[in-house]
């Protein structure tokens, strides 16, 4: 039998841990490869045992190759006089993330065909990236950029893109069965609190606490660098994606904004019902969306040769905060009251996926007597006695081996916890199987 999920947990004392991590891990300049993964991946092994993946560069993920290594150790533009005017060390934003290293000294006008600014948020740095394309640049704010003058600027950034391998972690709770639940996240991306180091809090701490429950799925955490990740873990695990019966990407969980769920593929996946029905039920403003081949990890998981039960979990959506992808995305940003609110939906949705049972009704001609059997005695601590009574009747007359408790909890209106909560009751007194 599977522990209850959220009568276990206290969801604000981890989010306020999911914040702290969060904190730990946003100096760290992260791409889709190199030192900064695998810091990562070692403050995340601090909470839970992870298995490191190393793959080598070169290596061949369906019509992708893992790309050359990227490090970086230093970089900046200093004008004639010695002063860094832009530096590295200060906001790894900075760097076109993947810039090949370069030390150089060039006019204002070359130097301006590789910097990238806002103009529309003149004090945030952009974060940009050149992951399949050779190239170098630097970032930063509108206001920076409108102060340069004609000068001779050194240019140098020190970094390193060569053979090596792309890393990431994966981490592994068996259940009862072996059918899985995916819950990953992307671990690619620098100083940006939101998108993603959140999300990467989140994934810790949740398996951290799903690892001491007894459970009905086993769950397999992945922390991968987006797109190129996801690609090389499922051309590496191609033979064994059949055992995932539901599947969460997670990112975007920290800021204000309402809820998000993208629904997967198939769009009528149990997981779909299960985050739909938990939104509604939570009551706060939320939205859903439709799939579509944009956005994170769940475009390659969804593709079309897997087809994969995989929606995504956000708060405001990708491209629609103004501070997306800019140097906004910080520590201010993402707050430990929107975390305890993503963590506390996250578990319910967990919850229905374990306890989302089938049962049959045992005595289905006509109700059974409920009050001869001390039914309304048996769920106690229930002040609301017309409220069990009927939970006990939608059960029974729904349990025929096609409805799930998710399926009555929907047309019944009454919450997935006490229908599921009423189903126990109902099997103890052998009213159901
Ligand atoms: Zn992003």
């Amino acid at each position: 039998m599977s522990t209850d999920i959220i009568k276990n947990i206290n969801v604000n004392d981890v989010s306020k841990d999911i914040y702290e991590l969060t904190t730990e891990l946003y100096p760290i300049c992260r791409s889709i490869t190199g030192n900064g993964v695998r810091k990562t991946l070692s403050l995340i092994e601090k909470h839970i045992p992870l298995t490191i993946h190393e793959v080598e560069s070169g290596t061949k993920v369906f019509d992708w190759t893992v790309p050359k290594e990227w490090n970086i150790r230093d970089a900046y533009i200093k004008n004639s006089q010695g002063e860094k005017i832009v530096d590295f060390q200060k906001c790894n934003l900075h760097v076109v993330n993947y810039s090949i290293p370069i030390n150089q000294k060039i006019s204002l006008d070359e130097l301006k065909q590789h910097l990238f600014t806002l103009p529309d948020r003149p004090e945030w740095v952009p974060y940009r990236t050149s992951y399949y394309k050779e190239n170098w640049g630097f970032c930063l704010s509108y206001n920076q950029f409108l102060q340069l003058e004609e000068d001779e600027y050194e240019v140098y950034i020190d970094s390193s893109l060569e053979d090596g391998h792309l890393t990431y972690g994966e981490y592994y709770i068996p259940g009862e069965k072996t059918d899985e639940v995916l819950i990953t996240c992307h671990t690619c991306h620098p100083s940006l609190a939101n998108d993603n180091i959140a999300g990467i809090s989140l994934g810790t701490f949740l398996a951290k606490y799903l690892s001491q429950l007894s459970l009905t799925y086993s769950y397999r955490f992945l922390f991968i660098p987006g797109t190129i990740g996801s690609i090389t873990w499922l051309a590496l695990n191609e033979a064994n994606v059949d055992k995932i019966k539901h599947g969460l990407v997670v990112t975007c969980i920290g800021d204000s904004g309402k809820s998000h769920y993208k629904k997967s593929r198939r769009g009528n996946a149990e997981i779909d019902k299960a985050v739909i029905h938990v939104l509604k039920e939570f009551g706060s403003e939320h939205e859903i969306l439709e799939f579509s081949p944009y956005g994170y990890d769940e475009r390659q998981f969804c593709s079309p040769g897997f087809n994969l039960p995989v929606g995504c979990f956000m708060r405001s959506p990708h491209g629609t905060y103004p501070q997306y992808h800019t140097s906004a995305d910080n520590l201010d940003l993402v707050q430990p009251e929107y975390i305890a609110d993503s963590l506390a939906k996250f578990l319910s949705v967990l919850q229905i996926l374990e306890h989302n049972k089938k049962y049959i009704n045992q005595n289905p001609k006509c109700e059974p007597q409920l009050g001869k059997r001390g039914l309304y005695s048996a769920i106690g601590g229930l002040t609301d006695t017309k409220k069990t009574e009927m939970a006990m009747l939608w059960v029974l007359n729904m349990s025929d081996g096609e409805n799930s408790l998710l399926d009555i909890s929907e047309k019944s209106g009454l919450e997935f916890d006490l229908i599921k909560n009423t189903a126990a009751t109902l099997l103890e007194f052998d009213l159901l199987k």
